[in-house]
């Protein structure tokens, strides 16, 4: 239902133009549609509305860009998604395991299983190192691999921290920031792991894993039957309905604001050439990056302090495979350096609906990397092979039971911390809104932050609140950074605003 326009109605001039049909972007349309508010939202893909939170669909099998849980603890935001989609959620059950070297561990840890699984000489390892590490620990923690040796031991740490922090972020554990440990980790320790782990094997464990005591997971997770995407289109539908427009396959071009005036001129380019919107207020979900070297004329930071901003991109490579189903997981870390792999997603774990025929599974192998690099320029049909076989050398299944592949490219899925990135956002972010009023930045690129859906929803419903009051009455920079919030606590326990998520800061290598 995107509403590609013919010339004679191409809209000139809008209340509110927003760049980004993504969460941030559709969350402002909608609201801004249900005040009777004239918007134009302007997206680059040309199918798909949902940004990151979108759902592919490849010859009737749908996947995520990695598996998008609901989960906020954030009230409104929960209301929000029951109003824009009332009867399509699932609850589902949350798994997911780690794979190291063949062998699989529950993930929260079982106390009995992992030193089952690790064998009497890895364990006793694992337990000396512990030791040591309790006895003779590290005084100058620096970096993330300090840290976490200092919490768990040398062999614990290789095991189960290593590998996959060094496939998600790219860079090396000693030379990430201590903070981010301590942040990402916070709460768990070996002793509480293991007597936790003790009593899940006992069964005396019966209480959900709300992760009210320590960072652990939930149990359950509520989905969008047909994925997250589902919720994106049901938003786009209704701000259409609502008489408004969502310009697919329409490119940010340029951005101009009258002098006189004070309105915005936005430039997008489509497939019929370049399209024009007069509006008040621009919304926008862009890149910082991005933003800044459209604005004309250049503001300084668009020069000084955007370039700087960095990302780690991410590419999914979907697999239909013959089998009814591999494995009963949401989805499994790899923690294995054998294979490039980081996660493997299970699309029917997370709704049976999303793949269509009960004789085939389809699972997505997650690749992090960066925009350019070999990965990412590999082509379909080599990705393809990679992902056979690594899941054959993960012994997952039998090469000759692929049926078929799809690859999905999602750049910038992760904002990079490094030692600078705030100060270079604070420049940005200063001299944009100081100079205008009426632009607005959201959302996770947008706003250059680490976030899930339901903070950077958050940050379009304060930009509402803001343009219907005439004012920035809500600065949407200021909220509450307290780190993981979707991996514990009551969903909905907290009635104001959503929290951002941490990410390693880079620390200077020691000599
Ligand atoms: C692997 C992974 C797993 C995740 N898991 C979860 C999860 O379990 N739960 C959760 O809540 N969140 C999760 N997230 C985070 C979630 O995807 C994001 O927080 C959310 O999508 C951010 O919404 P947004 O609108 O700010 O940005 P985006 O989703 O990035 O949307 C921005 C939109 O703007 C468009 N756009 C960009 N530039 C232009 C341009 N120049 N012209 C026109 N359009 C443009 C893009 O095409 C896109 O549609 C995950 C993210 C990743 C990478």
């Amino acid at each position: 239902m995107s509403d590609a326009f013919g010339s004679k109605n191409r809209p000139t001039s809008a209340d509110v133009a927003i760049i980004g049909a993504g969460p941030a972007g559709l969350t402002a349309a909608y609201q801004l549609t249900q005040q009777g508010y004239r918007v134009t939202v302007i997206e680059k893909d040309p199918i798909y509305v949902g940004g990151i939170s979108r759902t592919v669909e490849h010859e009737g099998f749908r996947f995520d860009i990695g598996g998008h849980r609901f989960f906020s603890k954030s009230r409104e935001v929960v209301d929000l998604w029951n109003e824009i989609l009332p009867d399509d959620f699932i609850e589902r059950p949350r798994m997911s395991r780690i794979y190291y070297e063949g062998k699989f561990y529950s993930y929260p840890l079982r106390a009995f299983e992992a030193l089952w699984n690790l064998g009497v000489v890895r364990s006793t390892l694992c337990m000396v190192s512990y030791a040591k590490a309790k006895l003779l620990p590290n005084k100058k923690v620096r970096s993330f691999e300090d840290w976490t040796i200092n919490q768990f031991g040398q062999k614990l740490y290789s095991i189960f921290f290593k590998t996959y922090t060094e496939k998600v972020w790219g860079m090396p554990c000693d030379e990430m920031s201590a903070d981010w440990a301590a942040q990402r980790i916070k709460g768990l320790s070996l002793g509480g792991a293991v007597l936790d782990g003790l009593k899940r094997s006992l069964g005396l464990n019966k209480r959900p894993n709300d992760g009210m005591a320590t960072k652990t997971l939930l149990e359950t997770f509520r989905y969008p039957r047909l994925g997250p995407g589902m919720m994106w289109d049901a938003a786009r539908d209704k701000v259409v309905a609502g008489g408004n427009h969502v310009l697919m396959a329409h490119s940010f071009k340029q951005l101009t604001q009258d002098q006189v005036s004070g309105r915005w001129r936005l430039t997008a380019n489509g497939p019929d050439g370049d399209v024009v919107i007069d509006a008040a207020h621009v919304i926008s979900s862009a890149p910082m990056r991005e933003l800044a070297a459209r604005i004309h004329p250049l503001p300084a930071c668009a020069l000084n302090a955007a370039p700087k901003l960095k990302y780690r991109d991410f590419l999914t490579v979907a697999l239909k495979i013959r089998s009814e189903d591999l494995f009963p997981d949401n989805w499994i870390y790899i923690h294995d350096s054998k294979v490039q792999v980081g996660r493997v997603q299970n699309f029917r774990s997370w709704s049976p609906e999303m793949v269509p025929d009960p004789a085939i599974a389809c699972v997505g192998l997650e690749y992090f990397c960066f925009e350019g690099d070999g990965l990412w320029v590999s082509s379909d049909d080599d990705l393809i092979a990679l992902a056979t076989k690594e899941m054959a050398i993960l012994g997952l299944c039998d090469p000759g039971d692929v049926v078929g592949g799809a690859v999905v490219r999602q750049e910038k899925a992760y904002p990079v911390y490094d030692d600078d990135y705030a100060a270079h956002v604070e420049t940005m972010r200063s001299e944009l809104e100081a100079r205008y009023p009426t632009l607005h930045m959201v959302g996770r690129n947008g706003m250059h932050r680490y976030n899930n859906q339901d903070h950077a929803m958050m940050t379009a419903m304060l930009t509402v609140r803001n343009i219907v009051a005439g004012e920035r009455i809500y600065d949407i920079w200021g909220v509450n950074e307290d780190a993981e919030y979707h991996e514990s606590g009551t969903e909905g326990e907290q009635a104001a605003l959503a929290s951002v998520r941490e990410v390693p800061a880079r620390v200077t290598k020691a000599a």
